[in-house]
């Protein structure tokens, strides 16, 4: 049995977390695709050209430590504007997406370009002043502290980019269910995804 569900959406909106609780619930298997465009970006930082970066990308590339650093973060959003190297992931992408037992595919084109024929789809979308909330929280955490403004002007500048490009932009599919999270809980919000994909069953 094949089922995909495409999760698509902005920088923090709770997609990872969703996709993840997702995933669990129905025994599927997890792709984050913005790790694929980190690892690539993270190669970028070391001087290697995108294409090339994106061409030879192995497993070791997405354990690199520092994938989740906002310096990476942007890099990313840099290289998943170069056409060449958006289409150097799609097979794997795809091949993933049709893993027998189910799949859950999070990003930003997921509904729209790698999977328009998911079983079901998802934007999950928040206010740019929640979602930098959480990532400011979120590196608090990790003894990254930034400041919030900072955090908020970087989420604005990364959703530009991703929404702007003329390859693959960040945009909702017309079928996909929106999931505004910005006053959810993380638990009603996986709820709400759940009943969606339960929906499509
Ligand atoms: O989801 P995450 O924040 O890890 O993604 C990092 C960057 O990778 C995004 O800002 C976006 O530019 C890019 N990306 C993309 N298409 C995807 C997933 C991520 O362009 N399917």
């Amino acid at each position: 049995m094949t089922f995909t569900v495409a999760i698509d959406g902005p920088a923090a909106a709770g997609k990872g977390t969703i996709s993840k609780a997702v995933a669990a619930h129905f025994g599927f298997a997890h792709l984050d695709t913005g790790l694929l465009y980190r690892a690539v970006g993270r190669r970028t930082l070391d001087g290697v050209e995108p294409l090339l970066a994106a061409t030879t990308l192995t497993a070791e590339d997405l354990d690199a430590s520092d994938l989740r650093s906002p310096q990476v973060a942007q890099a990313a959003s840099k290289v998943a504007a170069i056409g060449d190297v958006r289409t150097a992931l799609v097979d794997f992408q795809r091949a993933f997406a049709r893993r027998a037992g189910g799949a859950v595919l999070d990003g930003r084109d997921i509904g729209t370009v790698i999977c328009p024929d998911a079983n079901a789809k998802l934007y999950v979308t928040a206010s740019a002043e929640v979602r930098a909330q959480r990532r400011f929280a979120e590196l608090a955490a990790k003894g990254q502290a930034d400041e919030l403004a900072t955090v908020l002007a970087d989420v604005k500048e990364r959703d530009a980019r991703d929404a702007n490009r003329a390859d693959a932009p960040m945009k909702a599919a017309e079928d996909a269910t929106i999931l505004d999270t910005s006053d959810l809980s993380i638990e009603g919000a996986i709820a709400q995804a759940i009943a969606v994909i339960e929906a499509r069953r």
